[in-house]
């Protein structure tokens, strides 16, 4: 390749007979263009490299990161079912029977994997069908929390998607590529692992037709997104805009296959449990559990009991079931449950609270009467664990925002009144301990 900035006086390539040299791609002359790069059968013109550059860059930064990255082979920990359910316990208070259900799946899942690298054409060879699972439990139980230590224990990329927020191809909304575009950006562009991720698909009920009768109310909304996500369930080589959005012809798109990514679906199904109580109730006597939500009437003991007759007339259309093998229920949290969750998990809010005050030298401490208050608040507003971190944000900001300026202040104790009427809580002053940063 060479640079021409004047006529190449006798060549006839990408010129116009009269031995002028003309931009193979926007017709310029050499006399027109500040340079001109002479090709083996063609001219460019410096302005069409720079708008060549331009299109290119902004095309291909995104697909350039898995090339430097997929070089390294990803294998998935596989870990034992019992490994799965320990790291599990270490973060998700209570929901033994979710857990044990997803430690199983998990772990067949990657077996699955396993083995198809080495599997043969037989015909008679067993084929490991996917396990997708589908979580059912109300609001702040811990479905999403199940789903994200799964992944970060077994160190794959895992990313979140909102049911509500997607639509068929063509509906304004998300398209159910973006659920795999985030699942890219959460491997770091590294196509491989990404293939081997998770998605957790928050409030899957919500795309449930409104009557499983189709010829009475057909919810297209509803039923065009299951059929959508069916093909990425099931698996299929889908091609994704890397930066999520809609596909438009131009793009340069990047072909995931989803046969190996897990997908756990979750959602709250409320008034599911009547469903299946209409229907069993007829042959057993004295059903379902004492510990029901006052507020939703949810029973987790009916629950477990649902079968794919029971989602079909909820609303999910047979094939869309048909992909989610494993069911799993969850539990109510009671107050116990709430008040382990505050103090138990790795990294539990109170612990995370506690080391936030020892970063500034500060003792933090929280009564007993203190802790039952946030969950006596918390159970009040129905929606699970998720309500504790905001009832303790709520009084802990005030403190948080004083405390560093109360310089002889070397431990602080919440108390009930703190929790319920924002009242001061108990300060100690004396000398700080060695600050654990600047
Ligand atoms: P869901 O997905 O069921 O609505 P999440 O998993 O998002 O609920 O829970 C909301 C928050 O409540 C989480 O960030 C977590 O801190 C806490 N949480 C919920 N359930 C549990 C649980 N069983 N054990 C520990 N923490 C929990």
């Amino acid at each position: 390749m060479t640079r021409e900035k004047e006529p190449a006086k006798g060549r006839t390539r990408g010129g116009n007979g009269n031995g002028e040299v003309l931009c193979s791609f926007c017709g310029r002359s050499a006399l027109e263009a500040n340079s001109m790069v002479a090709g083996p059968k063609a001219f460019i013109c410096d302005r069409c490299i720079k708008t060549s550059y331009e299109i290119l860059r902004k095309e291909l930064s995104a697909i350039q990161q898995p090339e430097r990255v997929a070089e390294q082979p990803f294998q998935p920990r596989l870990v034992s079912p019992k490994a799965i359910m320990d790291s599990l316990d270490k973060y998700v208070v209570g929901q033994e029977i979710a857990k044990k259900s997803l430690s199983v799946a998990v772990y067949n899942h990657y077996k699955r994997i396993e083995s198809q690298e080495w599997m043969h054409d037989d015909d008679d060879e067993v084929v490991i069908e996917k396990s997708n699972i589908l979580l059912i439990g109300p609001t702040g139980t811990g479905k999403t929390l199940l789903a994200q230590t799964l992944a970060n224990m077994l160190e794959v990329p895992f990313s979140i998607v909102d049911a509500t927020s997607l639509t068929e191809a063509g509906y304004v909304g998300d398209d159910v590529e973006t659920i795999l575009a985030r699942l890219l950006h959460a491997s770091d562009f590294n196509l491989e692992r990404a293939e081997r991720g998770i998605i957790y698909v928050d409030e899957i009920d919500k795309i449930a037709r409104k009557s499983a009768n189709v010829s009475i109310t057909r919810d297209v909304s509803g039923e065009g997104v299951q059929q959508a996500l069916l093909k990425i369930l099931e698996g299929a080589v889908v091609g994704v805009p890397p930066k999520g959005g809609r596909k438009h012809p131009e793009q340069q798109l990047i072909n995931i296959n989803t046969k190996n990514i897990l997908f756990i679906c979750g959602g709250a199904f409320e008034g599911l449990d009547r469903l299946i109580a209409k229907r069993v109730s007829k042959s057993s006597m004295g059903f379902g559990s004492k510990v029901k939500s006052k507020q939703t009437g949810y029973d987790p003991e009916i629950l477990r009991y649902v079968t794919q007759d029971d989602l079909h007339e909820y609303g999910l259309i047979p094939e869309f079931i048909g992909r989610l093998p494993v069911i799993s229920t969850l539990d109510l949290l009671d107050e116990s449950a709430l008040r382990n969750i505050l103090v138990e998990p790795k990294n539990a809010i109170v612990k995370q609270y506690k080391k936030l005050f020892e970063m500034d030298g500060v003792e933090l401490e929280f009564t007993d009467e203190a802790l039952d208050k946030v969950v006596s608040i918390a159970i009040e507003r129905g929606t699970g664990a998720r309500a504790l971190r905001s009832v303790l944000e709520n009084v802990m900001i005030d403190i948080m925002f004083e405390l560093p300026s109360m310089k002889n202040t070397h431990k602080c104790v919440i108390t009930a009144d703190t929790i319920e009427n924002k009242g001061n809580p108990d300060y100690f002053s004396g000398e700080r301990k060695e600050k654990k940063i600047a």
